[in-house]
């Protein structure tokens, strides 16, 4: 496929994250404007909630763009997504007869501030890259024992916090927690030593399910209504000492951040790629229909306190063991229901090479062999001041659907007690 020109110039550009391919929703506000929906294209986002009100594009009887949130475009089913999508292109392509209507409803992006795209019904994160699960195994437990005996048969994950899920630009604040050295006796309580990011693709599940209806991952891929960039914030020192025997708690609570625009199933459609060759096959509910990955490139960036930004590690999103249909149809396996705007972390995404490793605790082996950085200084794990920028685009011949960034810089802890 190449790229779709628009009478919008700039999503023309071949290195735009935005051309008339991809479409991605957000919410934006400005100084005059509610936060409400909006679409980017090229340097400008679309006011839908002024295109619905305007009657130019509706999609139901009561308005579903004029809300900070695109769960009650969720809820319309697949069918509608469809829909919305051929409107837009149809809208913004050149020669469209709508240019003169549309056209005043375009804001530039320079004048907008982003927020969260979708209220978080629930947040769970996986852990289902086989290279991570494999460099953090053998840290722990060594290189014979690197995968426990359930990896291979089950996307693992944990229920996270919707609550603490913000958008990117969002400052995190170092979080305090119990501590233990593996010589201490007892623990102490402090500001977290081993501050880490885990690189992640976030699936926004799109379609409900009942309670006590489980779907498989066949039925599950067509239910997924797009994707973000999203950093795992990681306490290592913390997740070490309460992790066992429940898995991760107060280590990942504090804080999860996405990129802000939810790009769509259709707009990655020619990007689909396969999951690894597997050592055992899948039970029945697991196996997939086709290619359920995507081809996309992902890059995590540090801009150390005051320095200057530079890439840390490359990777791709099709180095996934599990994809998000997978994990979607064993997280409802046992009957769990699933809710629109539910966000379902891939798990850490790195490569096979030390250059493609999606977190600090393995580009540092533990803090064993610091990173040194530009400007002469070394890290193990994140400063205060840093900021850690997450970005990804999936390359098409002459264009690319871009995700925007992911970013978050470190404030000190707060004083607690
Ligand atoms: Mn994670």
């Amino acid at each position: 496929m190449t790229r779709l020109t628009s009478w919008v110039e700039s999503a023309n550009s071949p290195d735009t994250d935005f051309p008339l391919n991809n479409l991605p929703y957000g919410v934006f506000s400005t100084n005059s404007l509610e936060a409400r929906c909006g679409v980017a294209i090229g340097d400008m986002v679309l006011d839908m909630a002024a295109l619905e009100e305007e009657g130019i594009l509706t999609l139901s009887e009561e308005p579903v763009f004029d809300v900070p949130y695109w769960n009650d475009v969720m809820e319309l089913g697949p069918g509608t997504w469809k829909l919305l999508r051929e409107r837009l292109m149809g809208m913004l392509l050149t020669g469209s007869a709508e240019q003169a209507q549309v056209a005043p409803h375009l804001v530039p992006m320079a004048d907008v501030r982003l927020h969260m795209p979708m209220v978080v019904s629930e947040y769970t994160d996986f852990y289902a890259g086989r290279h991570h699960a494999t460099n953090v195994g053998t840290m722990f437990r060594g290189a014979e024992n690197a995968l426990p005996p359930n990896w291979l048969h089950i996307p693992i994950g944990y229920n996270g916090r919707a609550s603490t899920v913000v958008v990117s630009g969002t400052d995190i604040i170092r979080p305090n927690g119990q501590l233990k050295a593996p010589d201490a006796d007892l623990p102490s309580f402090g500001p977290c030593k081993r501050l880490d990011i885990e690189l992640e693709m976030g699936a926004i599940v799109g379609t409900s399910t009942e309670m006590g209806e489980p779907v498989t991952a066949k039925d599950a891929d067509a239910m997924i209504f797009g994707y973000v960039i999203l950093n795992d914030w990681s306490a290592r020192d913390i997740q070490a000492w309460e992790y066992q025997p429940l898995g991760p708690f107060q280590a990942k609570a504090f804080a999860t951040s996405i990129s802000p625009w939810i790009v769509t199933t259709a707009a990655l459609e020619p990007f689909r790629a396969p999951t690894p060759k597997r050592e055992f096959d899948l039970l029945p509910y697991l196996q997939e229909d086709g290619d359920t990955l995507y081809d996309i490139d992902l890059s995590v960036i540090i801009e150390p306190n005051g320095g200057t930004q530079e890439v840390l590690a490359r990777t791709n999103y099709k180095e996934m063991y599990y994809s998000a249909a997978q994990q979607m149809a064993h997280h409802s396996s046992s009957g769990c229901a699933m809710n629109a705007g539910d966000l379902l972390g891939s798990g850490t995404i790195s490569g096979a090479e030390k250059s493609e490793r999606g977190s600090l605790l393995e580009l540092s082996w533990g803090g064993k062999e610091p990173i040194t950085l530009a400007d002469g200084s070394t890290r193990s794990f994140i400063e205060d001041g840093d900021t850690l920028i997450l970005t990804g685009h999936a390359q098409g011949e002459d264009y690319r659907i871009g995700f925007g960034a992911c970013s978050g810089t470190i404030l000190p802890a707060v004083k607690y007690p």
